[in-house]
């Protein structure tokens, strides 16, 4: 089995060759936490858990790396005032650290909700703080980088005088750039208004600060990821993900520093995932054109006509490819919450089924697996995937209604392979199995509260525990191993 990957430096879809043969190492830029995520953060972050379980699914040993970036997210102007975190720190009079672990501990809510598997490493841009001046200073004596009034810029003209490429990964030519950029960053500190700001001088009103060898000041947003990736994962590795939108300029500066630190590039494969749309338009907080998950999961907007469970937005982001665009609907979260349910329903079927090893089946099981992974393989397709899926759900619905067999190893087969690709590689959950779990742990505390009422002597509180529940069809019974329910 061979595993394809689209490269979108080569824009070809080629065979992944691992550098150390069964590891995979892949970075995925992370979230800046600044305010909450909304749910078009959530589709990438989704594509890339989706692919992390993949590859480990495949037999891949992975290091899975995604950071958190929470030092100030440098805007193209490198003006103080357009700082996230200080303009949000402003606005809710927090300490930026305050904010940071707020929306820290927010990201990994609503990823847990939708059952995203946590990175194995999760680093911080503050954490890493004396890495990013190493890099920087390696950056300037090796002749790339340049001081200029407390700031250090990378030097764009200079990588490519010395053969280097700038503009490979979004395949934007550096005349084109130059002639469409406007010198509104540092007020003539750059020699170009390409060159991009590794480190930048504190304002006085800049509370995010650090010493450096240039004086008090905080890192460019693109060096922490080439900080954090080289340390964790090496000069070169695998596997670098992100949207879409970081492409340009983020991901192409991530491999300028590379190549002129190391000499070498430093991702293998880069793969970016599409956006998510609504109303046909890209999600952004920026336009306002956003839903917050939580939004979604309870209901509480006026784009949806209900709530729906976090299970059935992921399907719903599954089924298409991720690095096709995504525009999210009523229409497009009811059909996924219709096929969701069949697809449980199938998996329920499953266990009931009695095999029959005397008749042949009209199923080939071999040919069917043989085409899901085909579908993982080539480029992580979940539509296809998904559609194949329910190839094996129309045929569950056949051997129900005795219209086909299937043999006692088909079976076991069938159960195995339909679970792992349901549970482990696509990672939705079983909603009926997991309310079933929750009313049994909830009809456990009533009835401790009811023996508790009772030894108190307050029987006509625990004579309403009891009623009530009857009149909601869940009958008491007590025995001597203690009361157990029915339900009815
Ligand atoms: P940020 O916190 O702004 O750096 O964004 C976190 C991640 O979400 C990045 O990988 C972005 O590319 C991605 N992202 C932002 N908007 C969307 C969207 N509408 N659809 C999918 N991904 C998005
Ligand atoms: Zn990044």
């Amino acid at each position: 089995m061979q595993l394809k990957i689209y490269n979108s430096l080569t824009a070809e879809k080629e065979i992944f060759k691992p550098i150390l043969e069964g590891n995979v190492g892949m970075y995925v830029c992370g979230p800046t936490v600044y305010s909450n995520v909304h749910l078009g953060n959530v589709r990438t972050f989704l594509s890339f858990d989706f692919i992390y379980r993949s590859l480990t699914h495949l037999g891949y040993k992975v290091r899975y790396v995604r950071n958190i970036t929470d030092a100030g997210h440098l805007t193209d102007d490198g003006d103080v005032n357009n700082d996230r975190f200080v303009k949000q720190t402003r606005l809710e009079k927090l300490e930026p650290m305050e904010i940071v672990q707020k929306y820290t501990v927010d990201f990994h809510k609503v990823l847990d909700m939708f059952n995203l598997l946590p990175p194995n490493i999760e680093p911080t841009a503050t954490g890493h703080i004396v890495e990013q001046i190493e890099l920087t200073q390696k950056l300037i004596e090796k002749g790339f980088a340049y001081e200029s009034n407390g700031s250090v810029y990378f030097d764009v003209l200079e990588y490519n005088a010395r053969g280097l490429n700038y503009g490979e990964l979004s395949k934007r030519n550096i005349e084109e750039l130059f002639a469409n950029t406007r010198d509104l960053d540092g007020q003539g500190e750059k020699k170009n208004p390409q060159d991009f700001a590794l480190w930048k001088k504190a304002s006085p009103a800049h509370i995010m600060r650090w010493n450096s060898p240039w004086g008090e000041g905080f890192p460019g947003w693109h060096l922490e990821c080439t900080a954090m990736s080289t340390k964790y994962l090496g000069e070169t590795f695998d596997i670098h993900g992100g949207g879409m939108d970081l492409k340009f300029p983020h991901h192409e500066c991530e491999i300028a520093q590379g190549k002129a630190c190391n000499g070498a590039s430093p991702v293998n494969y880069w793969m970016h995932a599409n956006m998510l749309t609504m109303n046909s338009q890209r999600m952004s907080k920026s336009t306002g054109n956003y839903i917050l998950p939580m939004q979604l999961v309870s209901g509480e907007n006026d784009f949806f006509e209900k709530s729906f469970h976090p299970t059935i937005v992921r399907f719903c982001f599954l089924q298409a490819h991720y690095r096709s665009v995504l525009d999210i609907s009523n229409d497009a979260m009811l059909a996924s919450e219709k096929g969701f349910s069949r697809l449980m329903e199938a998996l329920k079927i499953l266990n009931s089924i009695t095999p029959n090893d005397e008749k042949q089946s009209g199923f080939s099981l071999e040919d069917w697996k043989t085409k899901c992974y085909d579908a993982l393989t080539d480029d992580f397709n979940s539509p296809v995937l998904i559609a194949h899926l329910f190839e094996a759900v129309k045929f569950i619905f056949a051997l129900k209604d005795d219209k086909e067999t299937i043999s006692t190893k088909d079976l076991e087969d069938l159960k195995s392979t339909l679970n792992a690709f349901v549970f482990d590689v696509l990672g939705l959950q079983n909603i009926e199995e997991n309310n079933n779990e929750k009313l049994d742990q909830t009809l456990q505390v009533l009835i401790e509260l009811r023996n508790q009422a009772r030894k108190s002597k307050n029987f006509d509180l625990s004579d309403q525990i009891r009623d009530k529940l009857l009149a909601e069809g869940i009958e008491l019974k007590d025995g001597r191993e203690g009361t157990t329910y029915v339900l009815n």
